[in-house]
C-alpha cells in the first residue's frame, strides 16, 4: 500500500524532474558561481512546501524534513556545479553559457534529488526521522564545498546517521546501480617541482647549472615512488601533465617546473609518498648543483563507504531491482569531496548507470558530448525513496 502510492508519486514527479533537469543542463554554473542554481533549487523546494532551509558555504543549501516521528537522520548529498567546457551536443537543452556545461551530471543529480524532495514532502506521515537534502556548490574544485559547508556549520545541530550520494556513471547502462564497500576512491593532491639554478649560455653548461636535464632526471626518479616505495598492493598513481622551462636554443633557463596529480587510495601511503617526493626532488636537484622545490597543494581525501551500510544498501538495491541490474563497482582513481563527509559519518556512495543502450552514444564524464540516458531518473528517484523507507 505504502510503495504502492509512492509509486504513483514517482510517476507524476518525473514529467517534472526531466523538465528541471532540462533547465539545469541549460544553465550551468562554475564552482563557486552557482547563485541562479541555488536560486533554482530553493524556489522548487519551497514549491513543495519545504521551507526548512539553511545556506552555508554561500550558494550551499541544506534542506530539512522532520517527519515528527522517531527514525533515523538520514541526508542525501547532490553538487550544484558545472564545468569549464564548452558543450558539443546537439540537444535542445543544450548550455546557453557557452565555455560551461554540466558534463558531470551534476544537473542529473540535482533534479533527482529535487524528484525525491517532493515525494518526501506530499508522503511525510510514511516515513520516519528526519530527512536532509544537501545542495552542495564547488564539488570541481579545491578546496571543495563539502568541506566549506562542514566548516561554515552544516550538520553542526543535526548529525546524520547516514549520508548517501548517487553519482551518474556512463559505464554501467541505465536501469543499473553500483556500489563497493570501503575504499571506493582516490585521495587526489596537487604536486608542483620547480627546480632552480645559474642558467646560462647553453654552448657552455660546464659553467652553470641546468635546470631542464635536472628536472627531467627528477621526472624519472620520481617513477620510482611507485615502483620501489609504495607497496605494490596499494593503488598509486603519480602523473606529471605541464612542463615549464622558458629558455631557448641557446639558452639555459634559471628555473624549470612541472605540475602534476597524485592519487591513493590509502591515508597512510598518501602521507609517506608525500615525503618521499619531496626527498626525491631535493636530492636530484642537488646532484646536479640545483635547487629543488617541492609544493603540493593537499586535494580530496581517500572515499570510505561505510561497510555494514553498504552491504543493506546494495541488498535493498537487489530486492528492488533484482540483483541483475546491481554490480560490485571497481576502485575508481578519481576523487569527490563527499569525502569529507564520509570521514565525519557513516556513508554510502554509489554509482547510477546513465549508459544509452546504443553504444556510439556514450561518452565519457568531463568530455563535451557527455549525456546521461534520462530514463535513468526513474532509478535515481525510486532507489533514495526505498532507502527512506526501509533503513529511515
Ligand atoms: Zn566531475
Ligand atoms: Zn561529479
Amino acid at each position: 500500500m505504502k510503495t504502492k502510492n509512492i509509486q504513483n508519486q514517482i510517476d507524476i514527479t518525473l514529467i517534472k524532474v526531466a523538465e528541471w533537469y532540462k533547465w539545469l543542463h541549460a544553465n550551468p554554473a562554475l564552482s563557486g558561481m552557482e547563485f541562479k542554481t541555488s536560486e533554482f533549487v530553493i524556489k522548487t523546494l519551497h514549491s513543495f512546501g519545504i521551507t526548512d532551509i539553511t545556506q552555508h558555504a554561500t550558494t550551499g543549501l541544506h534542506a530539512v524534513v522532520d517527519t515528527g516521528r522517531v527514525g533515523k537522520h538520514i541526508a542525501f548529498r547532490a553538487e550544484l556545479d558545472a564545468l569549464p567546457i564548452d558543450e558539443k551536443t546537439a540537444v535542445d537543452f543544450k548550455s546557453r553559457n557557452s565555455g560551461v556545461m554540466h558534463a558531470c551530471g551534476h544537473d542529473f543529480h540535482m533534479a533527482a534529488l529535487l524528484g525525491v524532495a517532493s515525494v518526501v514532502a506530499e508522503n511525510r506521515e510514511l516515513l520516519k526521522g528526519k530527512i536532509s537534502f544537501v545542495f552542495q556548490p564547488s564539488e570541481e574544485k579545491l578546496p571543495g564545498g563539502a568541506k566549506q559547508m562542514l566548516a561554515d556549520g552544516l550538520f553542526q545541530n543535526h548529525k546524520p546517521d547516514l549520508i548517501i550520494a548517487q553519482h551518474v556513471f556512463p559505464d554501467l547502462q541505465a536501469g543499473m546501480v553500483g556500489f563497493r564497500e570501503g575504499s571506493y576512491m582516490a585521495s587526489g593532491d596537487e604536486i608542483d617541482v620547480i627546480v632552480r639554478g645559474t642558467g646560462g649560455h647553453g654552448a657552455l653548461p660546464h659553467l652553470c647549472n641546468d635546470v631542464v636535464l635536472t628536472l627531467a632526471h627528477t621526472l624519472v626518479a620520481l617513477q620510482q615512488v611507485r615502483s620501489r616505495f609504495v607497496n605494490q598492493n596499494e593503488a598509486f598513481v603519480l602523473s606529471f601533465g605541464k612542463m615549464e622551462a622558458n629558455g631557448a636554443n641557446n639558452i639555459l633557463p634559471q628555473e624549470a617546473k612541472m605540475e602534476g596529480t597524485m592519487r591513493t587510495l590509502s591515508e597512510e601511503w598518501r602521507a609517506k609518498s608525500k615525503d618521499q617526493i619531496r626527498s626525491i626532488v631535493q636530492n636530484t636537484a642537488k646532484m646536479f648543483g640545483c635547487e629543488g622545490i617541492t609544493d603540493i597543494r593537499e586535494g580530496y581525501p581517500v572515499l570510505k563507504n561505510h561497510p555494514e551500510y553498504t552491504k543493506k544498501v546494495k541488498a535493498l538495491a537487489e530486492q528492488l531491482f533484482g540483483a541483475e541490474r546491481v554490480v560490485d563497482l571497481p576502485i575508481r582513481m578519481t576523487t569527490d569531496d563527499f569525502s569529507y563527509f564520509a570521514q565525519q559519518f557513516p556513508a554510502v556512495y554509489y554509482r547510477v548507470g546513465v549508459g544509452h543502450k546504443k553504444e556510439s552514444d556514450n561518452y565519457g564524464l568531463h568530455t563535451s558530448q557527455f549525456l546521461p540516458d534520462i530514463s535513468a531518473l526513474e532509478t535515481a528517484i525510486k532507489f533514495p525513496l526505498e532507502i527512506l523507507l526501509k533503513l529511515g
